[in-house]
């Protein structure tokens, strides 16, 4: 009998989606119905652009025929991909070398993966509330980790601890499922405290391309000196609606070398190649050549269509709110409107408060750590027609609730002037 990797029984039991997907099937099942709205899970519902769309045909119309047939290609991307990926930082002023671009099937892949570059016995530093994939894949080999907290008292935007030391810091912006998003200056102080720490920071960019304000940074290399301490993750998922067609990339700077015990200098660069060409065998050609095309001027300008088509959702969920007078995060850098459970509820029954009374399905904030656990998700990557639908329910919801509160306290008020 092998002996088990038993990291695996330290994990937390159902995985956040499943548990939704079962209690959204135990209702559906009960009440088949009931119109359930779904702006919980962060999938996308619009299509391909055209130029991605196009790019697809044109690779597979190539891989038929002997003459353009492609078959193992380089395991870090072909070369217009990469440089494809180049010239999209360029674009925006930042300048990366072609080398340091790997491509991948997505960035959940790399944000897993990259623990295969670190040892066990390091000070590992994840935001809470955050992506889970972080925590996960680092209880999988056995690590600790520890937290920062992100609250309504830093609007979900932990700073360092200088007195705190850590050697690997994941940040994540706009971040998930808060919305919430680092400006330069915030994020100067993380790459300043990352080097004073000789730390490696893992900065996830997967909704970058939902930052509108040119002043806020879309990529950790728009600051100075983060070439020296950080690996940037990106996707095509959410900037493309590649989450069924799988893309993403992750950027390990050349600059990024450490001194091994041995006293050897390691290249976090020449690492992640050698893991790559070892466990991973490229992204195909067919996605590449259309995220090559995601990334030309006229792709990213037809992407900005379909991502301010969800603007407009997201709109549609932050004006429902702030007449509700309900304080949120969010929604304006980002797809995720984050805001606390309304009368004191903890997220799970808030989740079946909504699913039950008006069939809309969002995210517990509890999915997403402990800092979660009062906080609710919704998304603006649904329809228009849904979103509008949802919200409508939730003001009803709401405002009646509110105006059974007024009445019970009038009542209350009422019965006490009559006993005095
Ligand atoms: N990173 C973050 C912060 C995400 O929210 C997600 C998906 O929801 C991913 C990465 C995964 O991206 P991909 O679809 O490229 O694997």
């Amino acid at each position: 009998m092998p002996n088990l990797n038993e990291n695996y029984l330290k994990l937390q039991e159902n995985y956040l989606f499943s548990e939704i997907a079962h209690r959204v099937a135990a209702y559906t099942k009960q009440h088949p119905e009931k119109n359930v709205i779904r702006l919980g899970i962060g999938d996308v519902t619009r299509p391909l652009c055209q130029c991605a769309g196009e790019a697809l045909l044109e690779g597979a119309k190539e891989m038929m025929s002997a003459d353009t047939f492609k078959g193992y290609g380089p395991e870090q991307g072909y070369e217009d991909t990469r440089k494809a990926i180049v010239d999209y930082y360029k674009r925006s002023g930042v300048e990366i070398n072609a080398s340091a671009v790997f491509v991948s099937d997505g960035a959940k892949s790399d944000t897993g993966n990259i623990t295969d570059l670190f040892a066990h016995d390091n000070v590992i530093l994840i935001p809470t509330p955050v992506y889970p994939v972080y925590v996960d894949s680092n209880v999988m080999c056995g690590n600790k980790v520890e937290y920062i907290e992100g609250n309504a008292d830093n609007d979900f935007l932990p700073m360092p601890d200088w007195d705190q030391h850590a050697d690997i810091i994941y940040i994540c912006s706009p971040n998930n499922p808060t919305g919430a998003c680092y400006n330069k200056s915030q994020l100067k102080e993380w790459v300043d405290y990352a080097r004073k720490n000789q730390a490696v920071i893992l900065f996830d960019a997967a909704y970058e391309a939902f930052v509108s304000d040119p002043e806020l940074p879309r990529s950790i290399y728009a600051v100075e000196g983060a070439k020296q301490c950080a690996i940037e993750f990106c996707s095509l998922s959410k900037t493309a609606g590649f989450t069924g067609t799988r893309c993403g990339y992750t950027i390990v700077p050349q600059e990024l070398v450490f001194t091994a015990s041995t006293g050897e200098e390691m290249s976090l660069n020449a690492m992640w190649n050698r893991r790559q060409c070892t466990k991973y065998n490229g992204t195909s050609y067919i996605v590449q050549k259309a995220a090559a095309a995601v990334f030309s001027e006229e792709g990213i300008r037809q992407c900005q269509e379909n991502l301010e088509y969800y603007r407009e959702n997201a709109r549609v969920i932050t004006d429902t709110l702030s007449d509700l007078g309900i304080r949120f995060y969010g929604g304006v850098h980002s797809p995720y409107v984050w805001f606390e459970c309304p009368k004191d509820m903890d997220s799970w029954t808030f989740f079946d408060y909504l699913l039950h009374e008006i069939q809309v399905v969002g995210t517990p904030g509890a999915g997403f750590g402990e800092n979660g656990k009062r906080y609710f998700r919704l998304t603006s990557f649904g329809t228009y027609e849904n979103t509008v639908e949802a919200m409508k329910r939730f003001r009803n919801l709401l405002e009646t609730n509110k105006k059974q509160k007024v009445r019970v306290l009038l009542i209350g008020k009422v019965f006490f002037l009559k006993k005095t």
